[in-house]
């Protein structure tokens, strides 16, 4: 960001974009997106001010001490580096400058984040400088940290820029009763008295029935920034009639459970699909529910207050009923464990139908997130049949670049496949050691047909019903051998038939009570390949 080519970059694509938009907006955008400060060359490190008890002289070989003992696959470069915000201040005045030159009243809009979020130590800015302030943590915070943010946000304004809030804070939680309502309106409420010119919550979530307070608290403010947090609280518990009290003494319960839960995350925002049962016990939901019990009660026959209790209820049972299917993915194991999640998530599928047309949760984000952590296949498939256990995930293969697999009958029940690589099918060939072996004989990753096999055992329990393997997806085609027996073929047609699962019978061809094989001739013809998710025994 010292580099004065960059400077001049972006002044000239500024001049473009007001040419070519003469009504469009004006402000030049510095804003690097979701990074800290990474760059060690000189001229950025001149830019640099000492951080109060930081080894200067020395940061970059700190930094790069502390980069080589993390873990792999942790990219975090920054932390050594001290603060960059001197810098990044610098960057923001190098620009304003250039364009200056051209209208004095251009305004750099820029971001106080990561590594350059605490206030620059002798950098002065402007009122035409407009900056994104970050804050580093989450809600709920210990006194010291709101203090930390407080003189953050003071530093910067103090130094002369105007300041947006640009929090995350409500990407956080899922769709869990997670309650930071007081604390963030008292934040709010310093920076709107404290130089706000505005603010960007780019990530609302809209779990209304959860987190309710949470955003009566945002919408709240923005209308009228100089209410008490306390007295909008009492606004919003109004809302709920004779069932005020019990509703505020529920949701207090959260915002105390809160405090507690969430620092127990040290992930991102995504991460809590999988701990969600850690955090959000099972005792917290009966507590809870035993609290909305009482402004059920309260609210009894008194209209839209008792719906709005209802309403509260079905949040609650909802995260109760999410939290339960993040339970169970991470205690049921094993090829039976399967059944038992595909029931928890059909059991949470069937009670998000009933919110569709509600606001009690966002039903396309959590799905979302979830599909991450769990294999939410569609429904379809699964219609009038049972998940009876799941095929093991290691499998053999063998690759075909002649394409006489077939010819050969590679696909034989008999043949002896020792000889043949491993691989497993939860993710395409390129990413395991057979698909690396390849390309480093090659120098290229394999495309072309590929034939996998593993064996299963179909229970003699399963005899006179229907029998399926379903197919979380295949990467891009796949012909099915059980038995050494055709039973279909799941061409590459559609632009995602890579990615959909499908159904194949077997029932004629299956072996009750006995060892089964299946081979899979995957057909790949450009970019990843192999089968790709697990394959599941079902019956109807
Ligand atoms: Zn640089």
């Amino acid at each position: 960001v010292a580099e004065p080519g960059l400077h001049r970059q972006i002044v000239q694509d500024w001049l473009e974009f007001r040419a070519a938009n003469p009504n469009g907006a004006v402000d030049i955008n510095c804003c690097e997106n979701d990074t800290a400060g990474l760059c060690i060359c000189e001229k950025c490190l001149a830019w640099d001010v000492a951080d109060p008890g930081q080894d200067f002289d020395n940061r970059v070989r700190q930094s790069h001490d502390n980069f080589a003992a993390l873990p792999t696959n942790d990219f975090r470069w920054d932390p050594g580096l001290g603060s960059l915000s001197d810098r990044y201040a610098r960057f923001y005045l190098a620009v304003q400058d250039l364009a200056r030159e051209h209208d004095p009243d251009a305004i750099v809009m820029g971001y106080a984040y990561g590594n350059y979020r605490k206030p620059p130590v002798e950098t002065k800015l402007n009122e035409n400088i407009i900056l994104g302030y970050v804050p580093g943590v989450r809600f709920p915070a210990a006194p010291d940290e709101l203090q930390e943010r407080r003189e953050e946000w003071q530093g910067w304004s103090d130094a002369g820029a105007r300041l947006l809030l640009r929090p995350n804070y409500f990407l956080y939680g899922h769709n869990m009763p997670y309650i930071f309502a007081e604390q963030f309106g008292r934040e709010f409420s310093f920076c709107a008295r404290n130089g706000m010119v505005g603010t960007d919550f780019d990530s609302l979530t809209a779990m209304w029935a959860t987190q309710g307070p949470n955003l009566y608290m945002l919408g709240r403010l923005h209308a009228t920034p100089e209410s008490d947090p306390q007295a909008v609280l009492a606004e919003y518990y109004g809302g709920f009639g004779p069932a005020a009290e019990e509703v505020r003494a529920y949701f207090d319960y959260w915002a105390e459970q809160s405090k507690s839960i969430v620092p127990r995350l040290d992930g991102g925002w995504h991460e809590y699909v999988p701990i969600m049962h850690e955090l959000w016990t099972q005792e917290m939901f009966a507590e809870g529910a035993r609290l909305l019990a009482s402004a059920t009660e309260a609210a009894e026959g008194a209209g839209v207050f008792a719906e709005r209790v209802e309403f509260l209820r079905l949040g609650l049972e909802h995260a109760r009923l999410t939290a339960e299917v993040s339970r169970v993915f991470a205690e049921a194991s094993g090829p039976g464990g399967v059944a038992q999640q595909f029931s928890a998530i059909a059991r949470l599928n069937e009670f998000r139908k009933g919110l569709e047309d509600t606001n009690v949760a966002n039903l396309v984000l959590l799905p979302w997130l979830e599909k991450r952590y769990w294999e939410v296949w569609p429904t379809e498939e699964l219609e009038g049949r049972e998940v009876i256990s799941r095929l093991p995930m290691d499998w053999k293969l063998r690759w075909d670049p002649e394409e006489v697999g077939r010819e050969q009958r590679w696909f034989d029940a008999g043949l002896d496949a020792t000889d043949w690589a491993d691989v497993r099918v939860d993710s395409a060939w390129e990413k395991q050691p057979v698909g690396a072996a390849w390309r480093e004989a090659n120098g290229k990753d394999f495309d072309g047909l590929a034939f996998y096999r593993v064996s299963f055992e179909a229970p003699e329990a399963l005899r006179g019903r229907k029998v399926f393997l379903l197919f979380g997806a295949v990467d891009e085609g796949a012909a099915v051998w059980v038995n050494g027996e055709p039973v279909g073929e799941h061409p590459f047609v559609n632009p995602d038939d890579w990615t959909t699962p499908f159904a194949m019978e077997f029932t004629d061809v299956a072996r009750f009570g006995e060892t089964n094989t299946v081979v899979v001739e995957v057909s790949d013809r450009s970019g990843a390949g192999g089968v790709w998710k697990p394959v599941l025994l079902i019956a109807e």
